[in-house]
């Protein structure tokens, strides 16, 4: 019996991926990428390895996820070092919940190699402290699109406080800035939409809540950061902007 690892490629840059990770890849016996996995990391996989693309992007489902938890609850059967490979961190929106859950009932000894998220990533080459002191007070990781049908989500609790990092914000941004005016969120605070952080394509556009709608749409995979740490001038981004009756009632926003 093999040993499954479930290991994070960072969000695109070759260079931020884990020394484990690279490490790793050149060892693997067999591989189940995704397609969000740069060509760059694709090469660091040992030349003999077996390698499986099970991604699945613009609505092209290659496979769906139960046949990717029974490949890899097959392939710990007959091969040493299985790696399960995605983009970012595994753990954030990477399904990797349902793997776990398939690994362990079967038995199958695994592991998770953490990857550098898109959102730090996106944080990072956009040179945002999601963290600032002087603005922010949590950080709050979200998206509109969760794929349980048909069933309601919260996207968040946001205060005046709250950084928002938006995943999967989907081509519709007049419909993301409708959802966050709902959500309470002023007209001025300060977007930023990073597609392709740290990769070689990547592109940065500033804009804010209102501004939002007229953007023209970046490539995917993108993702938005909103908040006022996005503002240049964190400090004179007062609280007073904000709408105080939401900063008082931590808005409970729920989407369908
Ligand atoms: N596990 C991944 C997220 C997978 S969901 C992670 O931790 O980053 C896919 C979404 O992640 C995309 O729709 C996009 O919103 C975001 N994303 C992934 N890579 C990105 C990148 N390089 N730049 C911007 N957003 C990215």
């Amino acid at each position: 019996m093999g040993k499954v690892y479930l290991v994070g490629a960072g969000p695109g840059d070759p260079e931020l991926l884990t020394v484990k990770a690279a490490r790793l890849l050149a060892r693997a016996d067999i591989v189940f990428h995704d397609s969000l996995v740069s060509r760059e990391i694709l090469q660091l996989i040992a030349p003999s390895a077996e390698v499986i693309d099970v991604g699945k992007r613009c609505g092209k489902k290659l496979l769906t996820q139960d046949e990717i938890n029974a490949l890899l609850v097959a392939a710990a059967a007959h091969h040493a070092l299985v790696i399960r490979l995605k983009g970012g961190d595994p753990l954030i929106f990477g399904r990797a919940g349902e793997e776990i859950e398939a690994l362990r009932n079967a038995a199958v000894d695994f592991e998770i190699v953490p990857g550098i998220t898109a959102a730090f990533g996106a944080a990072a080459a956009a040179g945002i402290s999601l963290t600032d002191r002087r603005a922010a007070s949590q950080v709050v990781i979200s998206t509109f699109s969760r794929g349980t049908k048909g069933a309601e989500m919260e996207w968040g609790a946001i205060t005046s406080t709250t950084t928002l990092a938006l995943y999967m914000p989907g081509p519709d941004y007049a419909e993301v800035a409708h959802r966050l005016r709902e959500g309470g969120l002023p007209d001025d605070l300060p977007c930023v939409i990073v597609s392709n952080a740290t990769g070689a394509a990547q592109q940065i556009r500033w804009t804010s809540v209102a501004r939002l709608s007229c953007e023209e749409k970046l490539p995917a995979p993108a993702l938005m950061i909103v908040g006022r740490v996005v503002s240049r001038r964190v400090q004179e981004i007062g609280k007073a902007f904000w709408n105080e009756a939401n900063d008082r009632n931590v808005s409970r926003n729920v989407v369908s």
